[in-house]
C-alpha cells in the first residue's frame, strides 16, 4: 500500500500534521500508524485519569470521527524499520507501507533507572494511558507508593495518587523538586504544599537497592541508609526522544532528530516534530528537544504544511510550563536558573501566597516564574519573545497590577496591534 503522506505517531504532533495537510490538500492519501490503545488522547491529562477525575472520553482531544472525517487511514501497528531509499516502512505486524512523504511524530520514551533487586515489570513508568491503567489496577492493594523523580511527571503522579488516598513517598536525587524549571524559593514553596498534602518529599536522595519484604511489598534502601516500605514503585525520572528508528535509517540525530525550520530531517522527504525532534529554543539560543504539548502541536502543523507543499517555518519556542499541582498555580518560561550573571528581580508575598521572579539580560526578559498569581504570564512572554527592551519600565514589572497601562506608549501600541 502506498500513501502520499505517512505519519507515524497518533498524538499531538500527528493530529496537527493531519489538520495542516488537509487544510492545504483535500485529496491526498494520508495514513497514520499508531501503536497505543487509542490515537488522539491528551497525554497531559493522564494524571487526571489516574486520579479518577476523567474517564477515557474526557481524555480524547480528537474523537475517532476526526480521522474518518479527514479521510485518514488509521493503522494500529508499530513501525519497526524505515527504508529511506525505497521509501518504505516495515510494520511489527509484518506489513509494509510505501510513502511519498513521511512524518516521524513518535515522541519520547521513559528513562528507567537501573535498580538492583527488582524485575523490570515491577518498576512502573507513567507516560501513557496504558501506564495509568496499569498503576490504577494495582492501587486496590497498594497503599504506599514510592515515586522516583521530582520533575513534572513525578509531581503530577504524586498529586494523582494523593487524590486516590495513597501514602506517597517522592524521592528526588537533586536537592529540590522541579530543579530545572523553578528556582530554589519556588521549589521550596511547592515542597511545602506537597508536605501539607501528606506527601513525604525526600530530596537529595536516591534508591540504592530494593528488597522484597513479603507479598508485593518492597523495602527501599536509600543511598543515605534510610529505609522505606512501598507497595508500588514508579520511576518518573524523565523522557528521552525516541530516536532509534531515525538513527537506524541514517537520519541525522543529535539529542533529538535534527530538523530545519520546515521540520524536515536530513532526508528531505522525511519530517519530524514534537518530542522526538530538536527545535530552536529562543531563550537559550540553541536547538534542543522541548517535550511540551504546544511545541508538538506547533511543530506538527508546520511539518504538515510543508509536507503538503505549502512553505511554512517554525519560529521556535522555549520551555514554558503552566501547572497547578497541589493548589499552586505556577507558570514558568525560559531561563530560570541562569549560570552566567543576569539581573534577577523577585517579589515574595508570603501572606498572599504569591512569588514572582524575572530574569533579565541586557535589558531583555530571558525567563520568569510566577507562582500563585499568574495573570501576567501572557504579557511577560510577549515581551520576552519579541525581545522588547524593558529597561525603561523594569521597576514596574513585578508590581501586582503590572499590565498594558504600565508599558510605554510605543510598546503598548505594538502589543495591541500584533
Ligand atoms: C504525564 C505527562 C504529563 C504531561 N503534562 C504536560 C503538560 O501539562 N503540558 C505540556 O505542555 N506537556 C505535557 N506533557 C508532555 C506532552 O504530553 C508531550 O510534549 C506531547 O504529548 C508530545 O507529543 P508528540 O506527538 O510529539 O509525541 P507523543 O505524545 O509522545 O506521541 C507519540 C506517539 O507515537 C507512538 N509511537 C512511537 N513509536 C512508534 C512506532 N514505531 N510506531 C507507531 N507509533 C509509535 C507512541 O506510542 C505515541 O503514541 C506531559 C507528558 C506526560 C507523560
Amino acid at each position: 500500500m502506498r500513501f502520499e503522506h505517512l505519519i507515524v505517531g497518533g498524538s499531538a504532533g500527528a493530529v496537527s500534521a493531519v489538520e495542516a495537510i488537509r487544510s492545504v490538500d483535500k485529496g491526498a492519501s494520508i495514513a497514520v500508524v499508531y501503536d497505543e490503545e487509542v490515537p488522539g488522547y491528551s497525554r497531559p491529562l493522564i494524571p487526571h485519569f489516574l486520579a479518577g477525575e476523567l474517564g477515557l472520553d474526557g481524555m480524547m482531544f480528537r474523537s475517532m470521527e476526526f480521522w474518518s472525517k479527514n479521510r485518514v487511514r488509521l493503522i494500529h501497528d508499530a513501525v519497526v524499520e524505515v527504508d529511506p531509499d525505497d521509501r518504505v516502512v516495515k510494520l511489527a505486524g509484518g506489513g509494509r507501507l510505501e510513502y511519498g512523504r513521511m512524518l516521524l511524530a513518535i515522541g519520547g520514551e521513559p528513562i528507567t533507572p537501573e535498580l538492583e533487586g527488582i524485575d523490570r515489570e515491577e518498576l512502573y513508568t507513567f507516560t501513557t494511558l496504558e501506564d495509568a491503567e496499569r498503576i490504577s489496577t494495582r492501587l486496590s492493594e497498594a497503599h504506599r507508593v514510592a515515586v522516583i523523580g521530582g520533575g513534572f511527571i513525578g509531581i503530577s503522579l504524586a498529586e494523582a495518587l494523593t487524590k486516590r488516598g495513597k501514602k506517597v513517598i517522592l524521592i528526588e536525587l537533586k536537592p529540590r523538586v522541579l530543579s530545572q524549571a523553578l528556582d530554589e524559593r519556588a521549589s521550596r514553596i511547592l515542597e511545602g504544599k506537597m508536605a501539607k498534602a501528606g506527601v513525604e518529599v525526600l530530596t537529595g536522595r536516591a534508591v540504592a537497592a530494593v528488597h522484597r519484604e513479603g507479598g508485593r511489598t518492597l523495602r527501599l534502601e536509600l543511598d543515605n541508609g534510610e529505609k522505606r516500605l512501598s507497595d508500588l514503585l514508579v520511576a518518573a525520572i524523565g523522557v528521552k526522544p525516541k530516536v532509534h528508528l531515525a538513527e537506524e535509517a541514517g537520519i541525522a540525530v543529535n539529542s533529538g532528530i535534527t530538523v530545519d525550520e520546515a521540520m524536515r530531517t536530513s532526508i528531505p522527504e522525511i519530517y519530524a516534530c514534537g518530542d522526538v525532534a530538536e527545535v530552536y529554543d529562543f531563550a537559550h539560543g540553541l536547538h534542543r528537544p522541548l517535550a511540551l504539548w504546544p511545541v508538538a502541536r506547533g511543530s506538527g502543523k508546520i511539518a504538515g504544511y510543508n509536507m503538503a507543499g505549502l512553505e511554512a517555518l517554525y519560529e521556535g519556542a522555549t520551555a514554558m510550563n503552566a501547572m497547578n499541582y497541589f493548589n499552586a498555580p505556577i507558570i514558568t518560561a525560559g531561563l530560570v536558573n541562569p549560570k552566567s550573571p543576569h539581573l534577577v528581580l523577585s517579589r515574595l508575598d508570603e501572606r498572599g501566597g504569591s512569588y514572582s521572579r524575572i530574569v533579565l539580560k541586557d535589558g531583555l526578559i530571558v525567563g520568569f516564574t510566577l507562582l500563585g498569581e499568574v495573570e501576567q504570564a501572557g504579557l511577560l512572554l510577549y515581551l520576552m519573545r519579541r525581545r522588547i527592551d524593558v529597561r525603561r519600565f523594569k521597576g514596574k514589572l513585578l508590581h501586582p497590577q503590572f499590565g498594558l497601562s504600565a508599558l510605554p506608549q510605543k510598546v503598548r501600541r505594538e502589543v495591541l496591534w500584533k
